[in-house]
């Protein structure tokens, strides 16, 4: 069974003049369990869109979304979501950040340190942990923002766009680190990002979808195996066809506004 059904999902956002936006258009996707998937395309197209849905942190207007065989309806702890801010609260240690969703579930106190430990080891957080937010660089916050995700051990883990905003070395170290992490917890990850370089580094298949509203234009299965090298000409190669792909399909939406 897929982790994430995604079944004929449509989105209108209409706002205080009556005036709807078309942000998705009948979307069908399934991610199977332990896949990491990411969705790209242009800015606007739905992306956040779709991820805040799967989230249960935004109504849709039509289709169904289940996790496992349960339908999405709000949050739930089965469903873990990172952001580009790691939004950690400033007077709690990293430690007690990334201990705050296991206590507010009332996780076991022995089992809350077991995960802690773990965590924070796994997340290169060690030395680290009894400082507070304001003391670490953007990157060492995201790193406890993950962990913080990874404690609650959810079924499925959302990210939208996690490392736009550290520096590009970190970037390529936290996505590193990341397949790492992915391979050894084999979890279930739907990864938005613009950055289609990021994309087929991570990703086993990557998800195109058209400028708004957002439709799937093409996927791709990148069937290369971890540790890859960014220099990988076949990497090289699914980057320029999806880069080639996007324009187009902006090309396809321009004739369009051209004829109406
Ligand atoms: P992306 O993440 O791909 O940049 P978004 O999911 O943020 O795209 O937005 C998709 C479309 O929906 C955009 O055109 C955006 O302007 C529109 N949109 C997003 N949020 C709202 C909202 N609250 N009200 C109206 N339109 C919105």
């Amino acid at each position: 069974m897929p982790a994430i059904t995604i079944h004929n999902l449509n989105k209108s956002y209409i706002n205080a003049e009556g005036e709807q936006t078309r942000a998705l258009d009948d979307i069908n996707l399934k991610i199977n369990e332990g896949e990491f998937v990411c969705i790209v395309g242009p800015s606007g197209c739905g992306k956040s869109t779709l991820l805040e849905i799967v989230a249960g942190l935004l109504d849709h207007t039509s289709g169904e979304i289940l996790i496992g065989e349960d339908p999405v309806h709000g949050t739930s702890r089965e469903i873990g979501v990172v952001f580009q801010d790691a939004s950690l609260f400033p007077w709690r240690t990293i430690r007690k950040n990334i201990a705050f969703g296991m206590e507010t579930a009332k996780v076991p106190k022995a089992e809350q340190e077991k995960r802690l430990q773990h965590y924070i080891d796994l997340m290169g957080l060690s030395g680290f942990e009894n400082k507070f937010p304001s003391q670490l660089s953007g990157g060492m916050r995201q790193r406890a923002g993950i962990a913080r995700t990874l404690a609650m051990d959810p079924k499925v883990i959302l990210m939208d766009e996690p490392f736009s905003a550290v520096d590009h070395l970190t970037r390529c170290t936290l996505q590193e680190e990341l397949i790492r992490i992915h391979q050894e917890e084999k979890k279930t990850v739907l990864f938005i990002t613009h950055d289609i370089n990021e994309a087929v580094y991570l990703a086993d298949r990557v998800i195109l979808l058209t400028p708004r509203p957002g439709k799937i234009q093409e996927e791709y299965k990148i069937n290369i195996p971890h540790p890859r090298s960014r220099e990988d000409e076949y990497l090289v190669q699914f980057a320029t066809r999806i880069m080639a792909d996007i324009s187009r399909g902006n090309r396809e939406e321009e004739k369009v506004e051209y004829f109406i």
